[in-house]
């Protein structure tokens, strides 16, 4: 049975307006791991963590080194006989261009209703924070914790967690838990509370076309040379066709079919797909032929351009063969892609369709691995009881189309099972302008998060080890 535990009720209410004021300073630190004119803040950032972990009696904390932006690690560790629980948030976030979209200053956080407005409100300093709010509560109150934690607060997620591999298996001894939580997904469309059960894998890579050292005169030149330009756009033409299928040769020989149940699960998902299309101000949605929409987005490899270009940017004209012309192109992949093998493929095709007359080179710039965990392992049957109990509904599980690297990382390296609990709602604009959080789900999430280590402490420690 759940208890609610009235004296941590009452502290959390007590705290309130503190807890908003101290969600409010970490957004305010512009943590953005992907530009290095903000190391320094990255670094403040992670100082920041260390110092509420240590004020609330976490011990052994550490803003460790990891030849990039720091992990804050921490740990608790009395809890005689209880599981161990690895715990992951990020507290790094994306770059916030276009700026001029954002209604607020995307470090200048503003509650709006029941929203607070800022860059990682949501993605993912928010749910950060509410594990640091769950854990001083408890020991506050409490005195001690029902489960043993160590906190891993990484600070270069958003930017491809560079080092983080290197640091687990460095610090391999030290991390060793029952599974892990990571709390960086969210809530279903309608706010459904929600566990992620499977994550994309990403292969990153750049395609650049290079023609003469100068730009040319597109009068002396045009007809006679290959225009860079003209050649990166057919090599990307031929990437996907009509039926949105992928055209690289092998692309889907390791993707794991969709069982009848999987299908079943999707279709029985509560999804309002017309008023995805609004809230997204599209025509129509398009994608792969003889999938469903959530099957696109959850279970199904994907191919995109992420960005483009090349020659003339300006007003105005100007009568040039352009010298070089690059794009990025991303592909999300599902169990079991890996992301090497899925940049090899790319490289060979591209190589092979690349137009006469041009250098063409391909180079991969990032890769991560998707994930798949059991929706039966007792830990994830724990984070269902705890949403069930503090939002009043059953979660669903749902496959999430983004990428959580380290995801793979904690299976692979550690060896841990992963239990990926989550509060955003959906549309929250991670990544985007405007991101929000919604605050009763952080409020709430911090209940969530209590309930878990308490049903945590009741399971069987020897039962919760990684099959195989
Ligand atoms: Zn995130």
């Amino acid at each position: 049975m759940l208890t609610t535990d009235q004296d941590l009720e009452r502290y959390l209410d007590e705290h309130r307006d503190a807890r908003l004021e101290s969600y409010k300073a970490l957004l305010r630190i512009p943590s953005i791991s992907a530009l290095p004119e903000h190391a320094a803040d990255c670094r403040a950032t992670a100082e920041w963590i260390a110092a509420d972990l240590r004020a609330s009696g976490v011990e052994h904390v550490e803003v460790a080194e990891t030849g990039g932006h720091p992990v804050v690690y921490g740990d608790w560790l009395h809890a005689d006989g209880a599981p161990t629980v690895l715990v992951y948030c990020h507290y790094d976030v994306q770059p916030v261009d276009p700026l001029e979209l954002w209604e607020s200053p995307p470090f200048e956080p503003v509650v709006v209703g029941d929203r607070i407005l800022a860059r990682g409100s949501g993605d993912d300093k928010g749910q950060l924070h509410l594990h640091l709010r769950a854990t001083e509560a408890l020991l506050a109150t409490r005195g001690k914790l029902p489960v043993n934690l160590k906190f891993v607060f990484e600070g270069e997620e958003e930017s491809g967690s560079e080092n983080l591999d290197r640091w687990l298996e460095a610090e391999r001894d030290r991390l060793t838990a029952d599974f892990a939580v990571i709390s960086d997904t969210g809530f279903f469309e309608g706010n459904v509370p929600a566990i992620t059960v499977s994550l994309r894998g990403m292969m990153y890579a750049q395609v650049d076309v290079t023609g003469t050292a100068v730009d040319l005169h597109s009068g002396g030149y045009g007809g006679v040379v290959q225009n860079p330009a003209n050649a990166l756009a057919q090599i990307i033409a031929s990437l996907k066709g009509p039926d949105g299928r992928i055209r690289i040769p092998g692309f889907y020989d390791d993707v794991v079919p969709l069982s009848d149940a999987d299908r079943a699960a999707f279709a029985e998902l509560p999804f309002d797909e017309p008023a995805y299309l609004a809230n997204l101000g599209l025509p129509e949605l398009v994608g792969e032929v003889g999938f469903s929409t959530l099957e696109r987005r959850g279970a199904r490899p994907t191919l995109d351009v992420n960005g483009i270009w090349g020659g003339f940017q300006g007003e105005g004209t100007k009568t040039i063969i352009p010298a070089h012309a690059h794009a990025k192109v991303s592909c999300r992949l599902v169990a079991n892609q890996d992301s090497e093998k899925t940049f090899e493929q790319f490289r060979s095709y591209v190589e092979e369709i690349a137009p006469p007359g041009v250098v063409t080179t391909v180079r991969n710039l990032h890769g991560g691995e998707p994930s798949l965990t059991p929706i039966d392992h007792p830990a994830t049957q724990a984070a269902a009881r705890a949403l069930t109990a503090t939002f009043g509904r059953e979660p669903v599980y749902i496959r999430e189309g983004g990428s959580i690297p380290v995801c793979a990382s904690f299976e692979r390296i550690l060896g841990l099972p992963v239990v990926l609990l989550g509060f955003v709602p959906p549309n929250q604009h991670a990544h985007a302008p405007n991101e929000w959080m919604d605050l009763n789900n952080y409020e709430l999430g911090i209940r969530a998060v209590v309930r878990m280590w308490d049903e945590v402490a009741k399971l069987d420690a020897a039962g919760l080890a990684r099959p195989g």
